[in-house]
């Protein structure tokens, strides 16, 4: 087990904008408001969405096109870096009109109405690498010192 200790820093809630794309308003959010790291959730709904599920034996994410309108159930989150740039991890429950829901990785949704809520974390930022036994890009502590 790795693992890194943080502080809380300030707390957002935020409303992303009708038609915007849920994950580029996130880092909008964490650029604009120089966010470092963060953990957070989102609650709405979207027009569209694209989940994946991670292949294990294949090590590729397949992708799960959902083409209606959806409610976002549930979802939790984090915001870490990956290539010098802030990157948003989500994970999501997604419902559809009859109430049956599809999850996974979050890859990009339209925004119908969606409420952000966001907690920074004050500590040192945790970069994702190239993780050779998964075919992940997982956090990568003891290289940045974080025991
Ligand atoms: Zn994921």
């Amino acid at each position: 087990m790795q693992s890194a200790s943080y502080r809380v820093g300030r707390a957002f809630l935020c409303r992303a904008d009708y038609r915007s794309e849920l994950m580029k308003s996130t880092l909008d959010l964490v650029r604009e408001k120089k966010i470092k790291m963060a953990l957070f959730a989102v609650i709405g709904s979207v027009a569209e969405a694209t989940l994946a599920y991670y292949d294990q034996s294949k090590r590729e994410y397949r992708k799960i096109r959902l083409e209606e309108p959806l409610e976002i159930a549930d979802s939790w989150g984090n915001i870490s870096w990956k290539d010098g740039q802030p990157f948003a991890h989500l994970h999501a429950v997604l419902s559809d009109a009859g109430g049956k829901t599809y999850a996974g990785h979050l890859v990009q949704a339209t925004v119908f109405a969606a409420e952000i809520h966001l907690l920074e974390l004050i500590g040192k930022k945790l970069e994702r690498e190239h993780d050779e036994v998964t075919g992940l890009s997982l956090w990568k502590f003891k290289k940045q010192g974080l025991k």
